[in-house]
């Protein structure tokens, strides 16, 4: 049996950033992970794919961006490499090829099963993503059989899929982003669009993440926002990162030849049906990042900032096209794949404490669990602020956490005592 302090469990760019918070307050701790640093990004995302945050944004705690191209969008692999860069900076004490079983409640504490080990700890932090499952909604199990069928997770690149025409489900971060790619393939590439957050890669000569930096709206604490599990499943906005930093909203991929249609809502005998609520989705996101767009301009005139910025304007409103099919025959040989890009899950299935609330989501308070002391949770949209959801504000959010881990440790026994309700 192995006792320590703390368990970390995933070493992603949350686990180490907390890793380096509790050597920071000589917390006695160990990173347990299973497969190797940054295992998402090496084994999860598609080669592709670059972040759709700025270089310079790429911050932790104790790490800057220092490469030469701060306004950037990071390939996935350039991501791992940070990170494995990161954890050796920090010296975080990562066991890596460690797949944690159960984690349950032991007297003053957990106890961890990983691999063949026991270790017992007083605290342990959940830091295993937001994103380990695709979200695939019910309608999936109509797909006819002869129609391949896969998800970001799995998807490689456009000669994975078979040739003929693509049905691409779900029109945020990532369906944006593989549609074009699909598209770019040669193949005809359908996208359904569901609700979504529509913003410019930049606005006024700076990158969408300054804006909403600099406006404070990331910066917004999850117990002051009105409508919180709305903030904590809102789609990832359409972005993408791409070394010219364009624009890939549906007018560019409309324009582009990709087919725009309405949400999936059924498949009835091979049949799919999808809303013909699709201008009215569209116009919703239109006001929506117009909206955001007011705030931006509100600021930067009361910043002082209105006259060095290049005038304030408009972008196009989603033009759709009233041809839209609202039916497509998927037996008809002209979808052959159907990509399901309608977002992730966490996997918390290892972990033995009841702590879910009735959707199977972990109760918690910015990250601190509810009715379960020495419990945290790390690296979830919203978790704290709404720069929770991206990999910068890992920094704020284990710095918070990492006090109160170490204020609960420090209270010892009686502490304990103190704190402790039953974990159930
Ligand atoms: C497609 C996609 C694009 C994204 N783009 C951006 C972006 O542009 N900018 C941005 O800031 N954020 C982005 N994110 C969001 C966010 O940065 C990622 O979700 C990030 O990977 C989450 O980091 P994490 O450390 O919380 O989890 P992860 O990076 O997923 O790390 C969790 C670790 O836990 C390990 N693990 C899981 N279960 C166990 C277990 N039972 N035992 C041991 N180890 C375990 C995993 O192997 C993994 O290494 C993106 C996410 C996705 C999915």
């Amino acid at each position: 049996m192995i006792k320590t302090t703390a368990v970390i469990v995933g070493a992603g760019h949350a686990g180490l950033a907390m890793s380096r918070r509790l050597t920071e307050r000589s917390i006695d701790h160990v990173v347990l992970e299973r497969g190797e640093v940054a295992n998402s990004w090496r084994t999860q995302r598609w080669p592709s794919l670059r972040l759709l945050t700025p270089n310079w944004q790429t911050r932790l705690p104790g790490h800057d961006y220092a490469g030469d191209d701060p306004d950037g969008f990071m390939p996935a692999a350039d991501v791992a490499a940070t990170l494995t860069g990161y954890a050796r900076l920090v010296g975080a004490p990562v066991r890596t090829a460690t797949t944690v079983h159960t984690v349950r409640a032991a007297p003053q504490g957990f106890e961890i099963h990983a691999n063949d080990d026991v270790l017992r700890a007083r605290a342990v932090v959940l830091a295993t993503g937001a994103c380990n499952l695709p979200a695939i909604p019910g309608v999936a199990d109509a797909v006819p059989p002869s129609i391949m069928t896969l998800t970001p997770l799995a998807y490689r690149d456009p000669g994975q899929l078979p040739d003929g025409g693509a049905l691409v489900v779900g029109a945020s971060a990532t369906g944006v982003q593989l549609a074009g790619e699909i598209h770019r393939s040669g193949r005809p590439v359908t996208l359904a669009v569901g609700e979504h957050v529509r913003l410019p890669r930049t606005y006024r000569g700076r990158d969408i993440f300054w804006w909403l930096e600099a406006t404070g709206l990331l910066a917004e604490r999850y117990d002051q926002i009105d409508d919180l599990t709305r903030a904590r499943h809102l789609p990832s906005p359409q972005l993408t990162g791409t070394p010219q930093a364009t624009m890939t909203d549906l007018n560019t991929l409309a324009a582009r030849g990709v087919r725009i249609v309405g949400r999936l809502g059924r498949i009835t005998d091979g049949v799919a049906q999808f809303s013909g609520s699709l201008a009215n989705t569209c116009a919703l996101a239109d006001l929506k990042m117009n909206r955001f767009l007011n705030r931006a301009d509100e600021w930067a005139a009361a910043s002082g900032l209105h006259g060095e910025l290049p005038p304030p304007h408009r972008f196009a409103p989603t033009r759709v096209d009233p041809r839209s099919p609202l039916e497509l025959d998927l037996r008809s040989g002209e979808i052959t794949t159907v990509l399901w890009a309608t977002g992730f899950r966490p996997d918390h299935s290892w972990l033995d404490i009841p702590v879910r609330d009735r959707t199977g989501h972990i109760r918690h308070d910015g990250g601190v669990v509810t009715r379960a002391p020495g419990l945290y949770l790390l690296g979830m949209p919203v978790l704290r602020t709404r720069a929770s959801t991206y990999i910068h504000g890992a920094a704020a959010d284990s710095e918070a956490l990492a006090g109160h881990l170490r204020s609960f440790s420090a209270a010892g026994a009686d502490g304990y005592r103190k704190h402790a309700r039953p974990h159930s």
